[in-house]
């Protein structure tokens, strides 16, 4: 059973790297839209808010995604890249309502279409998930259920949410599969998670995700477990979906190559904190933060695959952060006021913003 790429998504590669993202992605006219509520355009679909989130743990609460704020547009990709251990997963499933005890959310907002989700009921927000927000997993085997097949989880999942009978759903759930490029959907929606290959099985739970016509898709490194060329299909199959279906994304990753080849903007994120958010061009021609330098230098040319290399040192671990810029420890540009405090972001203009002391205008007046 190999992987078959499909000219309906697979034609379209720009090749991009750090310094070239990715090329122009109109909406083409005439093409089917899943049906959805339209979001305000003043407003963001997605706003975070001051948003933490951690574990308590022997009767202390630790942080591990501290303040962080940021905006998602319709139609728009945002990318949160950072290493391992970060947070991003923890944001991610935060938005989704989806942390489990001993973790909570803290404090802050989200809100999606202009509701506080963390106010809703969870019945309400069991409606978000699903039909409002999609949610991929790295790893669509531990997301698939085993026993089940492809065709009976969409069917669940469509009519769940009323969107399909018992009559039509099965002909839908062979529909989303042909959205997703599976070729022979008819046979494939027959099919078990185990009979599909990782590629078949990573479109399959985006099928899903898709299944109830969400304006807003989280994408938690969705390539990762997967081999480069299949990888490769994934990432314009997303793209190509996005702009077929005038989808927000939220895509996390650790990958630099997959920000340059799919961010609109790009959040950097660091023991826990957003330390710079940017449009992806400026960002990768002019890196602000310490941070994200090392990782630019330290990625061999943003290709698809490449891994964040290894700044001096490692990530401070949860619940021992150092009291000032948790960064400091490694950063080449340390000076005297990063051990007092963390610093807050500060807004450079253009979209872009950074929390570093060698740019608060404050400490810059002092210094
Ligand atoms: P990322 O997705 O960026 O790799 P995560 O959001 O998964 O990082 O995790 C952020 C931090 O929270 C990590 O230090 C991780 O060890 C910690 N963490 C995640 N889940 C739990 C948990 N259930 N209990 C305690 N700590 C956790
Ligand atoms: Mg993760």
């Amino acid at each position: 059973m190999s992987e078959t790429p499909r000219s309906a998504v697979g034609g379209r590669r720009s090749g991009v790297g750090p310094h070239g993202p990715k090329g122009n992605r109109t909406s083409e006219a005439g093409e089917e839209k899943p049906e959805r509520r339209t979001p305000n355009p003043d407003s963001p679909l997605l706003s975070v808010s001051h948003l933490t989130t951690g574990f308590d743990l022997d009767g202390r609460f630790v942080p591990a995604v501290i303040d962080v704020s940021f905006d998602v547009a319709a139609g728009e990709t945002l990318c949160l890249v950072g290493e391992s251990g970060s947070g991003k997963s923890l944001t991610a499933l935060s938005i989704m309502r989806l942390i489990q005890a001993p973790g909570r959310i803290a404090s802050g907002q989200i809100r999606f279409k202009g509701r506080n989700l963390l106010a809703l009921a969870e019945r309400e927000m069991q409606l978000v998930r699903g039909a409002e927000i999609g949610l991929v997993f790295q790893e669509p085997m531990t997301a698939l259920n085993p026993v089940f097949t492809i065709g009976n989880q969409i069917e669940e999942t469509l009519r769940i949410h009323g969107r399909a009978t018992r009559a039509t759903a099965r002909q839908k759930a062979i529909d989303l599969l042909a959205t997703v490029a599976v070729p022979e959907p008819e046979r494939r929606v027959r099919e078990y998670p185990h009979q599909l290959s990782g590629g078949l099985r990573q479109r399959a739970l985006i099928a899903l995700a898709l299944a109830c016509g969400p304006a807003f898709l989280i994408a938690d490194e969705p390539t990762t477990a997967l081999d480069a060329t299949i990888q490769a299909q994934i990432l314009e199959l997303l793209r190509d979906l996005q702009r077929r279906l005038g989808l927000a994304l939220l895509l996390i990753t650790h990958d630099l190559g997959v920000v340059a080849e799919m961010a609109d903007r790009v959040a950097v994120m660091y023991a826990g904190r957003i330390v710079e958010q940017a449009p992806v061009e400026p960002l990768f021609a002019d890196p602000k933060h310490p941070y994200t330098r090392g990782l630019m230098a330290s990625s061999p040319k943003g290709e698809p695959g490449a891994r964040l290399k290894a700044i001096q040192g490692t990530v401070p671990a949860l619940g021992s952060l150092p009291s000032g810029c948790a960064f400091a420890p490694r950063c080449p540009d340390r000076f005297e006021p990063c051990s007092t405090a963390p610093p807050r972001p500060t807004d450079l203009g253009r979209g872009r913003s950074v929390a570093c002391y060698l740019h608060e205008t404050a400490t810059k007046a002092r210094i």
